[in-house]
């Protein structure tokens, strides 16, 4: 596992690499990031924006999600994938935020995360960029970054890979560090071939070490 000076080192390369790193989900107000960040569960924001483009247009406001039949929704999003469950939970957070919050988006994680469709992650998503709470949200590239550095253990459940990483970046740096982490897994440090050979932290890399040597073979 990294120690504290190491880890140092980690943040400071991916602020070298990624100093602009931000939520790549466009959006104009809290609630069209809440309605993508939800659509964009086990699917790219890539996807998400080029959906988004026209929904955000018809769709204003939570009474415009409520006020159509669900088939139509399920229509203007059908080409996200679990479009069906997607516009279901969207019609019901937005009738939510029109009984309980007079339409809008509330900011603690907390309130976010009882809203139908709202597990942990997004609802520091939303919070984090949103709002500018501090927050780090564990999706498939932070997870996979932090386990492959050895920030955190391979049998870490997410939630502790969360806590892992609150209790060893400071709070300050957390958000930041949230999306310099994605853009990391999302362009360097891939699922599929890792660039090793040209990574900045190989050398204190255990896994980086050990593609690179099977590699030489
Ligand atoms: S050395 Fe390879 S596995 Fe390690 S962080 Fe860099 S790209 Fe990822």
């Amino acid at each position: 596992m990294l120690n504290r000076s190491q880890i140092k080192i980690v943040l400071d390369s991916l602020e070298n690499m990624f100093p602009h790193a931000d939520c790549e989900l466009e959006h104009e107000n809290p609630f069209e990031l809440l309605v993508a960040v939800v659509l964009s569960a086990q699917c790219t924001d890539a996807l998400v924006n080029k959906v988004t483009k026209d929904l955000f247009k018809k769709y204003k406001t939570p009474e415009d999600y409520v006020d159509v039949p669900l088939e139509e929704l399920q229509q203007d999003i059908r080409s996200i994938g679990l479009y069906r469950n997607k516009s279901k939970n969207i019609r019901k957070l937005s009738q939510m935020l029109i009984d309980e919050y007079d339409g809008e988006v509330p900011s603690s994680k907390e309130e976010l995360e009882k809203l139908a469709g709202v597990g942990r992650k997004t609802a520091n998503v939303v919070s984090a960029v949103a709002f500018g709470e501090p927050a780090i949200a564990v999706d498939t590239h932070v997870e996979r970054v932090s386990k492959r550095l050895g920030i955190c253990r391979w049998k870490d459940s997410v939630l502790e890979v969360e806590k892992t990483l609150m209790r060893k970046i400071p709070k300050e740096e957390w958000s930041a560090t949230h999306h310099r982490m994605i853009f990391f897994g999302r362009y360097h440090c891939k699922a599929q071939n890792p660039q090793c050979e040209v990574c900045p932290l190989l050398e204190l890399c255990r896994e980086g070490q050990k593609r690179m040597k099977k590699a030489s073979k």
